[in-house]
């Protein structure tokens, strides 16, 4: 199982890094270890002093496939969440500082957190999903999918250009303006269409 994310899909979120608007999907993996299952907490890695949390929306793969192309990309996943892509910021401004993989920042143990699945229906508008994340019960974060650059379909299309997608994947389709730190003790909850799918707690 792989976790494929997209980084720099909404350019308000783009802009607030000081990062181009992409001509072509950002992206990079976090390996099977950065999954953070539902009901877990995360636990503040000492590795880093500027933890942020990025709420996005993730699909799961529910059929092998490569070279998928975008018209038939959507048979390729089934059910929706909303989840965090944890970044250890300050590591993350350092490799990119740099020009190095910034792995250590963003593929480290429970960086991945997933809320509760839900199954895509034919009326869900894949493109038009509202999703929010609350920090200790206040918005921070309030995106739609409407507003992405590059749609789900077109990012597993480009995805399984170069890796083979298994069913089990998931794909973090990238976050929204908003982003910022989290400190121990903090709480985050993540809704999708207004329906609260992901509670996490800092430790
Ligand atoms: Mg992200």
């Amino acid at each position: 199982m792989k976790i494929i994310c997209i980084g720099r899909n909404y350019s308000e979120h783009a802009k607030e890094l000081n990062n181009e608007v992409p001509e072509e999907p950002v992206l990079f993996m976090k390996p099977k270890n950065a999954l953070l299952l539902p009901e877990k907490p995360l636990y503040y890695p000492e590795f880093t002093d500027d933890l942020h949390y990025e709420c996005e929306v993730v699909v799961r793969i529910c059929k092998n496939g490569k070279y998928i192309q975008e018209k038939f990309a959507k048979k390729y996943y089934n059910e929706v969440t909303v989840g965090l892509d944890f970044t250890a910021r300050d590591l993350q401004q350092k490799q990119k500082s740099k020009g190095l993989p910034w792995e250590v920042a963003k593929a480290f143990d429970s960086s991945a957190a997933v809320g509760r699945f839900v199954p895509i229906t034919p009326e869900m508008d894949l493109q038009k999903l509202d999703f929010e994340l609350k920090l200790n019960e206040s918005t921070v974060q309030h995106g739609n999918t409407k507003d992405m650059i590059f749609s789900i379909n077109k990012l597993i299309e480009y995805a399984s250009r170069y890796f083979t997608l298994n069913i089990g994947d998931l794909v973090f389709t990238g976050t929204p303006a908003g982003v910022g730190p989290v400190s121990v003790y903090d709480h985050l909850d993540g809704y999708l269409q207004g329906e609260k799918l992901l509670d996490l707690d800092i430790r």
